[in-house]
């Protein structure tokens, strides 16, 4: 299949807020709030080279994250590689028109706060078909956990209009699940 090219030339990322650190606990590296951060503001961003799925098969499948049909972000080496997983997170994904990726508060986070997105906003079925390993067991604490991570297909109904409500849909999750979320 002919992809579009997509430079890997360097430009600006956007730098993470000074407030955010990564640490070490009991679930490895996870990035953390050292300041609070209001509802609503811009994290950091994600980012790494974009490659197709055959092409990130390769990798270790915590540094490959999908990002749209057939792509995912190679791992950048940069903060945005420990943002962990949560059933019930404080961040969401944004996704520009550009194709660029940010982590935005979704909610007020208190200083200390492990940040955390739902990886499921922005994995699919087919991604989970071509990194197997993306489906594992959660450990992320919420009451609400589901006891796995998996894709936006295995989301319960009422959190997937919850997180489409929230704008926490990666564009390519829409595409596939919103004749869903359009009933009832
Ligand atoms: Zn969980």
């Amino acid at each position: 299949m002919l992809k579009r090219l997509v430079s890997d030339a360097p430009r600006s990322v956007m730098a993470p807020l000074p407030g955010i650190a990564v640490r070490e606990n009991v679930m490895g590296r996870s990035l953390y709030s050292r300041t609070g951060h209001p509802a609503g503001e811009v994290l950091l961003e994600h980012y790494g080279r974009r490659v197709s799925f055959a092409e990130g098969r390769n990798e270790e499948p915590d540094h490959v994250m999908e990002i749209g049909e057939d792509e995912v972000f190679l791992a950048s080496g940069d903060l945005d590689d420990y943002v962990n997983h949560s059933c019930e997170p404080n961040c969401r994904l944004q996704f520009e028109p550009d194709g660029r990726v940010f982590l935005v508060a979704m909610r007020d986070i208190a200083p200390g706060e492990d940040l955390s997105f739902d990886y499921a906003t922005t994995t699919t079925r087919a991604g989970i078909a071509a990194f197997p390993g993306w489906r594992f067991q959660c450990r992320c604490g919420a009451a609400g956990c589901r006891g796995e991570v998996g894709c936006a297909e295995d989301l319960p109904l009422e959190r997937l209009r919850y997180y489409a409500a929230q704008g926490a849909l990666a564009p390519h999750v829409l595409h596939r699940l919103g004749p869903l979320l359009a009933l009832g």
